[in-house]
């Protein structure tokens, strides 16, 4: 087992969080963005969002991907409007999973 794949074992990702109080996290592996590379997913323009690691982002099913965004949608609500709409993300991923030839057909 690699190290990135040690720093997502659920103990071991709980561990980085409970060091790095206050820092947000990765919505699939939980790991502080202290402790991991985010991904951008690119709106328009120089806008975008990050619901997910790098590593997430390569290795994790594109429905864990679209649940972390979904709980990012609602950690935004809870502060105030979120720039986004929860289906404008997820399309979002689908269409840049869809440019590197990982979904084969988006709606
Ligand atoms: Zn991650």
């Amino acid at each position: 087992m690699n190290l990135e794949k040690i720093k997502r074992v659920p103990l071991i990702s709980y561990l980085y969080r409970t060091f790095h109080i206050g820092y947000g996290t990765c919505g699939v592996c939980g790991l502080p963005w202290s402790n991991c590379r985010s991904h951008t997913v690119k709106m328009s323009g120089y806008d975008g969002f990050f619901p997910v690691c790098e590593y997430c982002w390569e290795h994790a099913d594109i429905k864990q991907i679209k649940q972390a965004c979904t709980k990012l949608y609602y950690i935004w609500e809870s502060q105030g409007i979120p720039p986004y709409t929860i289906d404008e993300m997820h399309r979002a991923i689908d269409r840049l999973k869809a440019q590197k030839g990982e979904l084969e057909m988006v709606k």
